[in-house]
């Protein structure tokens, strides 16, 4: 190993980034640029300034493999704890986030192996916006998929994202067919409902005919999450000297009549609130 990983932040004992009890590596760097994004420090992929507590900093550090590696391993105890919950008897483990935690596949790839080795559940949260070699590493690598559905219109999603539908589209095709040892990869959808970018009725539609089309061919995800809109990034936009996004909020009403949509086409589905 030798290698260097960008890391934005390691958030220990984390509950809601996968199975059991967690350690979540946001890596720094990403492939889309979401005007609501809540993680704004993550997007750039270099270290940049910022100020906390009123102090400058640098925000974002370059690891190298075995000092994540070492980290990563303090919390081991906790990892192997196995609790029953909504998918089984799964145990908790860590868990890849960003940013787009796929843009540095390789680099963490001797990581994810040496954390297998030491039975070690490795999860990631991803938008799918990268290319088919770094999709297929990944689906070789990692245990459990969280995988955003965000803008589905080509020229919205172009305009507002910077990304390209037509890849996202193939990326989630190709990994919710993909089997390993002749079992299906556990996918979770997350849906992020923002206003003005995402609560439309056509985008409404859209997400329903995509996750149809999944239940239909037999490979639907395991289940989806509605993401209702916070401005907790506001005072991360203020840190990095950026200007706060105009969030306008969604309304409970129109949450719950979106997640009765989605449990139309076939798929399990819940709002989830900050
Ligand atoms: S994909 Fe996620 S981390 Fe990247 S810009 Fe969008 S919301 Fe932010």
């Amino acid at each position: 190993m030798s290698t260097q990983i960008l890391v934005s932040d390691i958030q220990r004992f984390s509950l809601h980034d996968g199975p059991g009890i967690r350690s979540t590596v946001f890596l720094k760097g990403c492939t889309l640029h979401c005007p609501w994004c809540s993680n704004p420090e993550t997007i750039l992929p270099q270290p940049q300034p910022m100020v906390r507590n009123g102090k400058e900093t640098i925000c974002g550090k370059w690891m190298t493999q075995e000092q994540l590696l070492e980290e990563l391993l303090k919390d081991r105890l906790f990892y192997n704890e196995r609790s029953t919950g909504e998918f089984g008897q799964l145990p908790g483990g860590v868990t890849f986030s960003g940013g787009e935690p796929l843009a540095q596949i390789e680099a963490i790839a001797p990581v994810i192996d040496a954390l297998h080795e030491e039975g070690i559940h490795v999860a990631c949260e991803t938008s799918l916006y990268v290319g088919a070699e770094k999709r297929d590493r990944a689906m070789e690598l990692i245990d459990f998929f969280y995988v955003d559905l965000k803008i589905l219109d080509a020229q919205r999603a172009m305009r507002f994202q910077r990304g390209d539908v037509g890849l996202y589209r193939k990326n989630l095709d190709a990994l919710l067919h993909h089997t390993r040892d002749g079992k299906r990869l556990p996918v979770v959808i997350r849906i992020p409902v923002i206003a003005g970018y995402t609560d439309d009725q056509k985008q409404q539609n859209a997400v329903c005919a995509l996750l149809r089309e999944f239940f239909e061919k037999g490979c639907p995800p395991l289940k989806a999450e509605l993401l209702k809109e916070h401005s907790l990034g506001a005072g991360k936009y203020r840190s990095l000297g950026l200007p706060v996004p105009g969030y306008q909020g969604v309304e409970d009403a129109l949450m719950e009549s979106y997640c009765r949509s989605v449990r139309e086409t076939g798929i399990r589905a819940l709002v989830c609130r900050v």
